[in-house]
């Protein structure tokens, strides 16, 4: 690894730091370090990452605001590439913006509502970044952001880049071509937007963001929805109606506002919140004959 670092730094690709705790990079607080964490300060440097990568045949990850995260206790060997500042440009041309894949989605619908464009008011509260969105389709309030992408452009592992259209991203629900078949970095998107009337935008993001604090635990330390839903039936509910809001286990515990939440509620470990997500799955199955699968994506070195 002493290598891997040696090149990255002489490349000047940004911030390099040698075992870092990625605790300090997800949402709810948890995880262990990363062998190399590089924050790239711009496209190109994200490309030099990954030739360095490749090179020395490392593994890589690459992480966002880490809002949809559990990091093992263990950590993640090899580069772990965080997109956030110097990949967080945005450019409105009439009703179409092209942004970097760090920029963070809260800070976009607000910015862009305000420009009295509308199509983002469902993301007004999903505290991910452009890159973790369309990795994720990301969606909420009946939308997500496969309703206005029109492309994004994807830096492969070989090195090279391309722009994939919406189609070619494959978007199904919080799925994209990203997840199994094409792993890459998404660095930009392009968006579609409409020309709305400004006010009748914000006044809807508001009421969306009103509803959250209402329904969900934003305060505290979590990472978003745990389970994806088991439609037709909703993940909260069902862990709701078998009684396991407020379960907890070591730190982890089931929010009592939201049932498909778990919450830090101090000191948790990622092996607190794997085995509850156990004990979860585990009852709503003998409860209900329904298999509950992660929507929370766990990374990092397993044992
Ligand atoms: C309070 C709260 C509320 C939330 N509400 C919602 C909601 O309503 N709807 C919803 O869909 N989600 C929600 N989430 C989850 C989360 O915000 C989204 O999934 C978000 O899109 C993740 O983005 P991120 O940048 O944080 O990605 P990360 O958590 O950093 O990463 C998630 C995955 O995306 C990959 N990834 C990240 N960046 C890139 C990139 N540039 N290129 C390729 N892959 C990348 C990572 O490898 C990882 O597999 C919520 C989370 C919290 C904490």
């Amino acid at each position: 690894m002493d290598k891997v670092i040696q090149e990255l730094k002489e490349l000047q690709v940004g911030k390099v730091l040698e075992n870092e705790p990625l605790a300090n990079h997800t949402t709810i607080k948890i995880g262990g370090p990363a062998d190399v964490l590089v924050v790239p300060k711009d496209i190109q440097a994200v490309r030099d990452t990954m030739k360095v990568v490749k090179k020395h045949g490392v593994k890589w990850t690459a992480i966002g605001r880490g809002s949809n995260l559990l990091v093992l206790d263990k950590g993640i060997r090899g580069v772990v590439i965080k997109l956030g500042a110097g990949l967080d440009h945005m450019e409105i041309d009439g009703e179409q913006v092209t942004v970097g894949g760090g920029y963070s989605v809260v800070r976009l619908s607000t910015g862009i509502s305000k420009k009295g464009l509308s199509g983002l008011e469902f993301a007004s509260g999903i505290p991910g970044s452009v890159g973790g969105a369309v990795y994720m389709n990301a969606g909420a309030h009946g939308s997500d952001i496969s309703r206005v992408l029109v492309k994004a452009l994807i830096l492969f592992e070989d090195g090279t880049t391309e722009w994939l259209t919406n189609e070619e991203m494959e978007f199904s629900y919080r799925t994209s071509v990203l997840q199994n078949k094409r792993p890459g970095i998404c660095l930009e998107a392009v968006l579609k937007l409409e020309q709305k009337e400004r006010d009748a935008i914000v006044a809807q993001m508001q009421k969306n963001k009103d509803y959250r604090k209402e329904t969900q635990p934003v305060s505290n330390p979590c990472a978003g929805s745990i389970f994806r839903n088991p439609l037709p039936e909703h993940a909260g509910r069902l862990v709701e109606q078998a009684g396991l809001k407020g379960h907890q286990i070591g730190g982890a515990k089931v929010s009592e506002m939201h049932g498909n939440f778990i919450v830090n509620a101090g000191g948790a470990t990622a092996k607190d919140v794997l085995d509850l997500i156990a004990y979860i799955q585990k009852t709503i199955k003998e409860k209900y004959d329904i298999d509950m699968h992660t929507e929370v994506e766990i990374i990092g070195e397993k044992r």
